[in-house]
This record gives structure tokens, C-alpha cells and sequence, in this order.
């Protein structure tokens, strides 16, 4: 049973409830029975114990997914794997061998069931890893459970033994047959695997929303978080996400919150892992990154979790699986999630449109137009590529990312936002992006997904125009994309372009204060050192042969400190020639430089002061008012 349930389902209702979502093989097949023991947390270990069923075969193979779902990188979850042994129900001792770098063969020796156990290493506070100390264990299920290589539906059982002082377990999972306590069952191993598992003594808030039970688990409140502020909003967030798709398409839903100091978070079908910090509930900016977070997880219960790329499925769980379509499910999905904040009036108008909190390294709030637009790679690489190249390319970043690759959850977003004012603007506000989901969903959330036309082919559909130019320009090129109409129909305007009396104040202000010398690179210091992070294509830096890694140690004669460096730039004017002494690889050289003036940051949208009566109306149905 989990304990977090307010009410126990009555057994029929359990038996229903497989009886209509197990498929009738799976039935027929023997269950995988797990039980998970936590002897020594502190340790960081969990150990498995798998009963696999034989059907009467002399040897089963078994297997270990390389990567999980969601995240789209090959993460050898085999490598947490130790003291993996076999035997017989009776104790006899059975061999065991690997077969691949996630398989290992089991001879079975005749018997109908063996027994594998296993240990696996988790001190990872990721959304994609496993975790386990001495407060709480967060399992994920590709880096645990090892399966039966046959490709068979069976149902798997888990049973969790929580460690010593731990009392509660908490999956979305159903509970299974006969309510023992911490039993669960998974109709197959997609769902299993899809199925986190948490262990310890979190705080729990539930509430139901068209009779539908909800639980939020904070894990690591430590008297700073603010849970029932927390929980009311998780539940605001839900009802605006049901307004939006129509229904809710599971029986009970889990929020795990771990605030673990980590970030980041990952859908599931009935449950998502979120990471954050425990201070977010205490600043407005930290605080709305939470929201927005638990709005972009939610959101992928109906857009990927059900919604998906024909590609996607069914999972292979140890090749890479390529599609194009990751802008579909991870830029419309970041479209929605603050408008969706928005929509719920937890946010403002104006919080909306600036974008999303600063996050490391950034000194203000950022728009996605303006990431966008400030990113060299996308003048490189079109929208569709870098969904397909996600695996080696979004996911294994380097300082080279920026001049190179766009992000399919920036340019994904911003595509998003175009296609609605497109979409509202061919139907005179009858139809929007909303209705292109809301089909899409009622069509192709069956088990075969979309493939790229059909998603075009919906969207064009609900716009009753042909859109075949705006997805190409949008999705298989870098043409710089263009705002003015979205802006124009939403009533908006980039700062930019500020009406002639606000600029000549604001020229007033700056008339004293030169332009500042500018290189187009960021540094940090190392140990004292002043080293270069990034060089941004196409600027100063970049042309003067700058590289990741240069020490910079002077201009001209004079030695500039690592703190000095901002402020020695504001003795310089665009235009300056100077040498600067660097050390590369610890050799001394000089570069001939000749700054630049940084481009003015231009993306900041607001809306226009007097806007026309249809503006008005347009926007309250966009992000309501
Ligand atoms: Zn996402």
C-alpha cells in the first residue's frame, strides 16, 4: 500500500483497474518479482533481489537499460551494477555471466524461477540517477531494474524495504493485489521504468482535483521551504493544465520534490521528479523558476508522456532513438509552461514577458526571443537538426555550444509563440496553438505517436491555411525568424522601439557616458588567474584568436588583476587598438586587438501603452488579464 493514499481503493477497483491496462499477453506471463533492501544507506547502496520466471528455458538473458527516457543521452546504467549473483529458489548457486556491457546470461539449471541480486551505487542528485543516503532514497527505474532481454510484456512487482527510521514509500505505482504494505505492481517494464520510487519520511500534501488524488512529496523542507504555499500552487497549476487538454488521463498523480540543492526534472506518465533548492519559496525569481518548472513537467503528462513522436516508441532501451520532433516536445512544452503560470494568476503580465529568471551566470531576467537571438549556432544549425543531434550534440555541450547549436527547447518555444500569433491571426483569434494540441492529442496519443508532417498537417489544418513555408523557413533553416507580425497582433513591442520621446530621455542619460570597449568573450577566475570562458563567434575576441583556456595577463605594459578586468575596459572605446598579453599553455603571446562596441540588448518585449481595442482582447485570451 502507499501510505500516502488518503482513502484505500477498494480491491475490485485494483482489479479493474489491471484487469483494463495490462494487455492480455502480460497477463498470461509470469511476473518479475523485486524486493529493494536499503541495509546500510549511508552507504549509498540499494540492494535488488529479482525472481525471474524461466519458462522452463535453460539459460535467460538479462538486460539493463542505457539510457532512460526523457533524457536523451546514452548514460551506461549497467556501470552501477555490482556483485551481481544467481541461484535457485533452494539456495544452489546458478552461473552468471555478462554478455554485453548491460547483459548478463543466467544458466537456469531447470528451475522455474531464479533468483538474481544485485547492488547498485546511487549518490547522484540528478533527476535521471539514483540517490541514496541516510535520509531518503529516490530511485529511478532504467538505473535500477534489471529485466528479462525477451522482449515478453509481463507484469514486475516491487516490494520496498525501507531502511531503519524510514516510514514511508512513495510511487505512482499502484498498489498491488492483497494491500501489503510498500507492494507495488508495474503492468509491464515501460512502466516500471517510468515509475520512480522514493523512500524516507517526506512531507506529503494531497488534494484531489476532479476527484482525482494528487500528492506532493517535498523531500529536505529543512524549515525553509514553504510547503502548503507550495502545494496550493502545484494544485493551481494542475486545474489550469486540465482546463487547457480537457481531462486528466491518469488515476492518481505524484510531484516529487526533492530539494536536494540539485535542479532540473523529468516527466513520467503518472508522476514527475523535480530538483530544486530548499531557499527557492524565499525570492519571487527563484520561486517562479519553480513554477515554471512544475508547469513544463506537467505539461509533458499529456505532450511526450502520451503525445509523442512516432520515434520515441516503443522504447529502446539500448540504442540511441533520433527524431526531429524534440521542438514539438520539449519548445512547446517550454511555451506553455510560464504562459500556463500565467494563465493560473500566479504570475504577472510583466513577469510573463520578461522571461525566464536568471539562472547561473546570467545577471537578469532573459527572454527566449532574446537567447535566441544572442546564440551565434542559430545561424548554424537549423531547428529539426538539433532535435535529431540531441543525443550527441544538446547533451554533450562544450564551449564551443554557443557558436555552433540552438537549443530545440529556445528556438522550440519561440517557434511556438510565432506559430499561435499565426494560428490566431489566419482564424481571427477562432482558433490558436491550444486547438493544434488539443487535436494532435485526440488523434495521435495512441500507442503509434506523430510523425512530423502529421503534426504540420494538424496545425495547418486547425489554421485552415498552409503553413508549409512557415515550418519550413522555421524548422529546416537558419533564416532569422521574424517577430513583427506576432508583436503586432498581441498588441507588443520590443524596447527597442521605444517611442521617440522615452529614447531622446534615455539618450539624455547615457550622453555622458562613453560607449565601453568590448571583446565578446566571458572570463573567470581561476585561482587568481584571469582566464577566458567563451569566445562568442563573429566578435572582437573571436577575430583577434582568442581561445578557451588563455590566461590574460596584461594590456599593453600593464598587468591587469583578475578583479581589474571589467573596469580596465571602461578605459577603452570601441575602435582602440591594443596588444594583450596573454600565457597559452604556458608560453607567453601577445594579441593584436581591436575592440568593438557590444551590441545593444534589444529583446526585452512590453507591451505596446495604447493598444488598440482588439489588441487588448487578443492578449486577454493569449495570457488572460
Ligand atoms: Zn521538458
Amino acid at each position: 500500500m502507499t501510505s500516502t493514499r488518503r482513502r484505500p481503493i477498494p480491491p475490485t477497483l485494483i482489479l479493474w483497474c489491471i484487469m483494463t491496462t495490462i494487455p492480455a499477453a502480460a497477463l498470461a506471463a509470469e511476473p518479475v518479482r523485486y524486493a529493494l533492501r536499503f541495509p546500510a544507506p549511508q552507504t549509498h547502496y540499494v540492494e535488488v533481489e529479482a525472481r525471474i520466471p524461466t519458462a522452463g528455458k535453460p539459460e535467460v538473458e538479462l538486460m539493463m537499460p542505457v539510457w532512460t527516457p526523457g533524457s536523451y543521452l546514452v548514460r551506461e546504467y549497467a556501470k552501477g551494477v555490482e556483485d551481481l549473483a544467481a541461484r535457485k529458489p533452494d539456495g544452489s548457486e546458478l552461473t552468471a555471466a555478462k554478455s554485453r556491457k548491460n547483459r548478463w546470461k543466467v544458466a537456469t539449471g531447470g528451475a522455474d524461477e531464479v533468483v538474481v541480486t544485485y547492488r547498485v551505487y546511487g549518490r547522484t542528485m540528478a533527476v535521471q540517477a539514483n540517490w541514496i543516503d541516510s535520509a531518503f532514497a529516490m530511485l529511478q527505474g532504467a538505473a535500477t531494474f534489471l529485466t528479462p532481454a525477451d522482449g515478453v510484456a509481463r507484469p514486475h512487482e516491487v516490494v520496498v524495504d525501507p531502511a531503519q527510521g524510514w516510514k514511508q514509500s512513495v510511487t505512482a505505482l499502484p498498489p498491488a493485489p492483497g494491500g501489503k504494505p510498500h507492494h507495488y505492481v508495474a503492468a509491464d517494464y515501460d512502466t516500471l521504468v517510468d515509475s520512480p520510487i522514493y523512500a524516507g519520511n517526506p512531507a506529503l500534501y494531497e488534494f484531489t482535483v476532479d476527484g482525482v488524488p494528487h500528492v506532493l512529496l517535498n523531500e529536505g523542507e529543512g524549515g525553509l521551504w514553504d510547503g502548503p504555499r507550495s502545494a496550493r500552487d502545484v494544485e493551481a497549476i494542475v486545474r489550469a493544465e486540465k482546463a487547457f487538454w480537457g481531462s486528466l488521463p491518469y488515476d492518481r498523480y505524484v510531484f516529487f520534490n526533492i530539494l536536494g540543492e540539485a535542479g532540473g526534472g523529468l516527466e513520467h506518465k503518472n508522476s514527475t521528479v523535480l530538483m530544486g533548492s530548499r531557499w527557492a519559496t524565499r525570492t519571487r525569481a527563484s520561486y517562479l523558476a519553480w513554477l515554471n518548472l512544475v508547469a513544463h513537467e506537467f505539461f509533458h503528462t499529456w505532450n511526450v508522456k502520451r503525445l509523442r513522436p512516432a520515434e520515441l516508441g516503443p522504447f529502446d532501451y539500448e540504442n540511441e532513438v533520433h527524431t526531429p520532433s524534440l521542438w514539438v516536445a520539449e519548445g512547446i512544452t517550454s511555451y506553455y509552461d510560464r504562459l500556463i503560470v500565467r494563465r493560473a494568476g500566479l504570475c504577472t503580465v510583466a513577469e510573463y514577458l520578461a522571461g525566464d529568471p536568471p539562472s547561473a551566470g546570467e545577471d537578469r531576467t532573459i527572454n527566449d526571443v532574446e537567447r535566441l537571438q544572442t546564440t551565434p549556432g542559430r545561424l548554424v544549425q537549423p531547428l529539426e537538426e538539433s532535435s535529431y543531434d540531441a543525443w550527441i550534440k544538446f547533451y554533450r555541450r562544450d564551449e564551443n555550444t554557443p557558436n555552433t547549436q540552438v537549443s530545440y527547447y529556445v528556438k522550440g518555444a519561440v517557434v511556438a509563440f510565432l506559430l499561435d500569433a499565426e494560428i490566431r491571426r489566419a482564424t481571427n483569434d477562432a482558433k490558436s496553438l491550444d486547438d493544434v494540441m488539443r487535436l494532435a492529442y485526440s488523434r495521435y496519443s495512441g500507442d503509434r505517436g506523430f510523425t512530423a508532417e502529421e503534426f504540420e498537417k494538424t496545425a495547418a489544418e486547425v489554421a485552415g491555411t498552409d503553413l508549409a513555408a512557415f515550418f519550413r523557413r522555421a524548422l529546416r533553416t537558419t533564416d532569422e525568424l521574424d517577430y513583427a507580425a506576432a508583436c503586432d497582433w498581441f498588441g507588443l513591442r520590443f524596447a527597442k522601439d521605444k517611442p521617440e520621446k522615452k529614447a531622446d530621455a534615455d539618450k539624455d542619460k547615457d550622453k555622458d557616458k562613453p560607449a565601453k570597449a568590448w571583446l565578446g568573450l566571458t572570463t573567470k577566475n581561476e585561482d587568481g588567474r584571469l582566464v577566458v570562458g567563451h569566445v562568442k563567434r563573429d566578435t572582437p575576441g573571436f577575430e583577434a584568436g582568442f581561445n578557451v583556456g588563455d590566461e590574460i595577463l596584461g594590456v599593453g605594459e600593464d598587468r591587469i588583476p583578475p578583479s581589474q578586468w571589467s573596469r580596465r575596459l571602461e578605459a577603452f572605446r570601441p575602435g582602440d587598438k591594443v596588444s594583450v598579453l596573454i600565457a597559452r599553455r604556458d608560453r607567453f603571446q601577445r594579441l593584436d586587438v581591436t575592440f568593438g562596441l557590444e551590441p545593444p540588448r534589444d529583446w526585452t518585449l512590453e507591451l505596446l501603452p495604447e493598444p488598440t481595442d482588439a489588441q487588448k482582447a487578443r492578449r486577454k485570451a493569449w495570457m488572460g488579464e
